[in-house]
């Protein structure tokens, strides 16, 4: 899955949970309070206890019902507003939160009867019918099947039957056979994708069934004689007798009825305008990773791996349905006229998380371009799949570039991983609300529209880059988690961690000319240091118990420091040991489960055999990574060379931003190269491997490593950054250091002199090379993230005129090298550059280009159809609406925010427009745009509320007001969105990363104390948040001094006044 970004991929936003059931029980759903749900389950018990012989006679749940309506497990039962994080979940230990593996599940046979626009026979719309039958395998004797389910009402006839006898050696297909011919299924089918093997057993399955009355166990066959929700652990538990046994297979038949949920995980709505502004309502999913159980219940753990057989009924003139697999056939359903069924293909065995549907208007439709001419001639003899991406229609056009790219892409990583993809089909998904960037579901991808759609007349250079990127990231999860798996969710960094590292080779497999590789760094590494260098980070491999743990977890660590990690890895043990170790590993483990040890066992085991590795000694691949995701943060490795016998001390610390003691210590592996070796090209495509490493251990020396008495040679440690970790030098050296690997000197001086280790002085002479024509994209990107730190800090003193002007005068040659215009001739990596320039020339008030963005903005005003003709090219949109937004008043913020109301058929404009919105300097708008944006179905779609709230830290003035707002009314933001963790988190980053006074930490300390308790789900980020205003804070008392007057001696001015 893809969360957030420093790009285009965005934060997750549910969940009006709780409010659209609230909703959908005043139109008259069977859905009940839950107080009286809870009444009504104890009144039940009660019934049943005191019936209790007849209970024996029961094979339902109808223990259950009362009247007409049914229990159910609504979402404010599950976590109520105000429940502290404590209240919550921990009265239910760890393990009760797991299900137990008494029995696990095989195939799953799925029936869906979605009725979106139409009403059901009930007389209800956006709720679903649901059946369930599940092949489970008896692995203890129980009289206890738990299986999760929330927000569902699981109906009266809750079956369990044996499927298959003892040792009967029945393979679990023809368990399956039994298991379609003795419940009343109206759906008998022939599985498709298992066809063949299928038809071969079918005789023997004829002659088993008579096996199965014979050899059935002596006794009553089990019954069901209870089903009870246990509401705080998502779960339901079903009683049967007698107990179930264990070699036995037995089907558990369910049926139940959802909701379409408003929120936008598990089976949710979504909608869009057509071209005749008709709204028009889809139904796609969101699973991962504990959503499934929203949808239908099942036994939602990723190592509960089954084959899925799908069916879903939808109206057969205009609507569609889109699953895992192909449809296998189409076929009317009976006394319905006017629907049918769509009976899907089987899957292979798969996880709960990957499963995914969508029924939608026959308007959403394919590109024609099937992908079949993609493949080279080496794959010719593997089977094509097809190749489609969906959107709607009026949005297809903008396909073209995912379509083209994607099969491309697919086709490297089979070649990659040495085996091709494995299923028949591909389908790229766009959603119109989507929470997440996008999803990875085996065979049916989905993503946000600005994730997968890509229209050179409104999407910029870097939107493009974003949609490379996430699909090669999407595509790379097809063999790195959905084919293996994690075996549960603390080892989610080796899915998200590899699938973030493989995005970069994908997409530069595609994309060339773009330096994909090299923006790595600035992308995903340096962003990744700048968090883990906080006190309050985790380890990359971490404990995760309940769900909003496991989602919590979904972060920068797992993301980009656990792709930094791997790409340490790709460079210590060779290219080809990681690639033939990670093939190794996915044929072991393919359509089952593994842990990072499995994975270090083979890379270990690969390095043994390899000539090139340069692992130490006696040392495993776990005992190095071991240090790396066990632990968390980083450590910086200091370099004091004795320039008199050529000799180096290496030492090692953890680096943290408040430079705080820690004897943490790693196995680093240590590359390095001498000036004079610089010039030697032969070995250049080997210096980033390690030449020592450093074994756990404070201390090494390293003896000639300069020829003596070379006081004027410099050397570069950690070379292009492919360690995950910060270098430090003595003084000398890094006067001496040239501006090679550029992006990553500046990044770890100004991150070093942050935390007080590095003169700040050392560091600010390091930035002044951008001012000599540096005119590269990557270390401008590392230059504006730490400019970034130091414009907030210094927004509020008297230095930042000084500031202003200093970076004025850094950014002049570039401005001058590349203008303000777009040529037919540039790189990629200039059209990249240029809004980014422009924004910081905006944001330190160049009077040019303010002049220059209010010209534009003025003449599109003054378009007749400003909706449909824009003067303002598409990359420099930004920085122009936002330029304007920012200098002008209520007139150009009402012109924005009508464009934006009216561009909700572009995608990535109403983007541009949203966050511009957000750059005014008048409080009232920031107020209302907060309003607005926590409106519930209001003009601002719940997808884009986060990633609006994550853009307030970066605006003058904005996070203030967005910080006043929260504390007056967090109270209400907490009911109303206390369970969304991701935007939770998004709400307080927006409000607190932009304060950075004594004055503010007051506020914020004393919020966090009055709302201890509130913040449940969101409680690291709170830390976060916290600790990161304590450090800005603290650099005012240490470093405000040197940074105010180094920046008055390289820009004259003003004397500063020292605070
Ligand atoms: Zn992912």
């Amino acid at each position: 899955m893809t969360t957030s970004g420093s790009r285009a991929e965005f934060l997750a936003v549910d969940a009006l949970g709780s409010t659209s059931d609230i909703k959908y029980d005043r139109t008259g759903g069977w859905f009940v309070s839950t107080r009286r749900a809870l009444l009504l389950g104890l009144l039940a018990i009660a019934s049943m206890v005191l019936v209790g012989v007849l209970v024996h006679y029961l094979d339902t749940c109808r223990g259950l019902r009362t009247g007409t309506e049914l229990i159910s497990v609504t979402e404010a039962s599950v976590a109520t507003p105000n429940t502290p994080k404590d209240g919550a979940e921990s009265s239910i230990s760890a393990a009760e939160l797991r299900l137990p593996k008494d029995v696990t599940p095989s195939h799953y046979r799925l029936r869906l009867e979605p009725y979106l626009e139409d009403a059901d026979p009930d007389g209800k719309n956006f709720t679903y019918n649901g059946h369930v039958s599940i092949t489970i395998q008896c692995h203890r004797t129980t009289n206890r099947v738990s299986i999760h389910a929330k927000n569902l009402d699981i109906g009266k006839d809750v079956k369990v039957a044996v499927a298959a006898p003892r040792n009967s050696g029945a393979t679990s297909e023809t368990a399956v056979r039994t298991l379609a011919n003795t419940t009343p299924n109206p759906i008998t089918t022939t599985p498709g994708g298992l066809r063949r093997k299928r038809s071969l057993t079918r005789n023997h399955h004829r002659r088993r069934q008579r096996t199965v009355t014979s050899t059935a166990p002596p006794g009553l066959p089990p019954r069901v004689t209870g089903c009870v929700p246990e509401v705080r652990k998502e779960m339901y538990v079903i009683s049967v007798e007698p107990s179930l046994e264990p070699g036995l297979t037995y089907t558990l038949d369910i049926p139940f009825k959802g909701l379409l949920k408003e929120s936008l995980y598990g089976f949710y709505r979504s909608s869009y305008k057509d071209e005749n502004d008709t709204k028009i309502w889809m139904a796609p999913t969101q699973f991962e990773p504990t959503h499934a159980r929203e949808a239908f219940p099942c036994f939602d753990e990723p190592a509960m791996k089954a084959r899925f057989e799908i069916s879903i009924a939808r109206r057969r003139d205009d609507m569609i349905t889109l699953s895992n697999m192909p449809v296998r056939v189409t076929e009317p359903i009976e006394g319905q006229p006017g629907r049918v069924w769509d009976h899907y293909e089987i899957t292979p065995k798969m996880s709960t998380y990957l499963v995914a549907f969508i029924v939608a208007r026959s308007d959403f439709i394919p590109t024609n371009d099937t992908g079949a001419t993609y493949l080279n001639p080496r794959s010719r003899n593997t089977t094509v799949p097809e190749f489609r991406v969906y959107a709607r229609r009026q949005l297809i056009q903008t396909a073209q570039y995912a379509s083209s790219i994607g099969p491309r892409v697919l086709d490297f990583y089979g070649e990659y991983f040495g085996m091709p993809y494995p299923l028949p089909k591909l389908h790229m998904a766009a959603i119109p609300d989507f929470s997440l960037g996008a999803m990875e579901n085996w065979g049916l991808l989905t993503y946000r529209e600005t994730n997968l759609l890509f229209d050179s007349k409104s999407s910029s250079m870097s939107s493009k880059e974003g949609v490379a990127i996430v699909v090669a990231h999407e595509l790379a999860h097809q063999w790195f988690g959905n084919l293996v798996t994690m075996k549960w969710w603390n080892d989610l960094w080796l899915n998200e961690g590899f699938a973030t590292y493989m995005e970069y080779l994908g997409s530069d497999h595609v994309e060339p000319s773009w330096a994909m590789i090299d923006k790595f760094l600035v992308y995903e590494q340096q962003p990744a240091m700048a968090l883990d260098g906080l006190r309050s980070t985790h380890p990359v491999s971490t404990t995760v118990d309940n769900p909003s743990q496991i989602s919590e977890i979904f972060d920068y660590v797992s993301y980009s420091k656990g792709a930094s990690l791997i790409r340490m890895l790709n460079n210590s043990l060779t290219e080809e040991v990681l690639r033939k170790g990670l093939t190794r590993y996915l044929n072991k483990w393919k359509y089952s489960n593994a842990e990072e040890n499995d994975l270090w066992q083979v890379l270990t085991e690969e390095t043994l055999v390899s000539r090139e590795s340069s692992l130490p000694d006696n040392v495993t691949v776990r005992q190095v990574m071991d240090t790396w995701t066990l632990q968390d943060g980083y450590p910086v490795l200091s370099v004091t060379r004795d320039y008199d016998d050529g000799s180096a001390n290496l030492s090692q610390t953890r680096f943290t931003l408040d430079n705080s003691s820690s004897d943490t210590t790693w196995y680093i592996p240590v590359s390095y190269v001498t000036q004079n070796e610089m010039n030697d090209a032969a070995n250049s495509s080997r210096r980033t491997f390690p030449r020592i490493w450093l074994k756990k251990e404070p201390t090494t020396e390293v003896h000639d490593l300069t020829k003596n008495n070379s006081y004027d040679t410099w050397v570069l440690f950690n070379i292009y950054a492919t360690g995950y970790y910060r270098v430090n030098y003595d003084t000398r050296n890094w006067g001496l250091l040239p501006a090679v690997t550029r992006a990553q000197l500046l990044d770890d001086a100004l991150n070093l002199a942050r935390a007080g280790i590095l003169g700040y002085d050392v560091a600010l002479n390091m930035t002044q090379y951008l001012a000599t024509g540096e005119n590269h994209y990557v270390p401008w990107t590392a230059a504006f993230e730490n400019f970034k730190f130091l414009d907030l800090v210094l927004r509020q003193t008297t230095a930042y005129g000084c500031f202003q002007k200093y970076i004025l005068k850094t950014l002049a040659a570039v401005t001058e090298s590349l203008g303000f215009e777009a040529t037919t001739t540039e790189t990629q990596l200039q059209s990249l550059l240029r809004p980014d320039i422009l924004a910081w020339l905006s944001k330190m008030d160049d009077p040019e280009v303010v002049r220059w963005a209010k010209n534009l903005f003025q003449l599109w005003t003054t378009s007749s159809k400003p909706d449909t003709e824009n003067p303002v090219r598409v990359d420099v949109r930004g920085v122009v609406y936002c330029t304007a937004v920012k200098t002008g008043g209520t007139q150009e913020w009402d012109f924005v925010l009508k464009r934006y109301l009216a561009a909700a058929n572009r995608p990535s404009e109403s983007d541009v427009l949203l966050m511009s919105l957000a750059c005014s300097r008048q409080e009232w708008l920031i107020v209302t745009l907060l309003e607005k944006s926590l409106e519930s179905g209001g003009e601002i779609r719940l997808q884009d509320v986060s990633r609006l709230w994550d853009n307030m830290a970066s605006r003058d003035l904005t996070s203030r007001v967005a910080f006043r707002y929260i504390q007056n009314k967090w109270s209400s933001i907490f009911e109303k969105y206390g369970k969304d963790e991701y935007l939770m988190g998004d709400i307080l980053h927006g409000a607190i990363s932009g304060l950075s006074t004594e004055f503010d930490l007051t506020y914020v300390r004393e919020f966090y104390r009055a709302n201890k308790g509130k913040f449940s789900f969101a409680e690291r980020k709170i830390e976060q948040e916290l600790e990161g205003l304590e450090l800005r804070v603290g650099w005012h008392n240490r470093s405000y001094g040197t940074v105010a007057s180094w920046l008055q001696d390289h820009q004259g001015g003003q004397k500063v006044k020292r605070e």
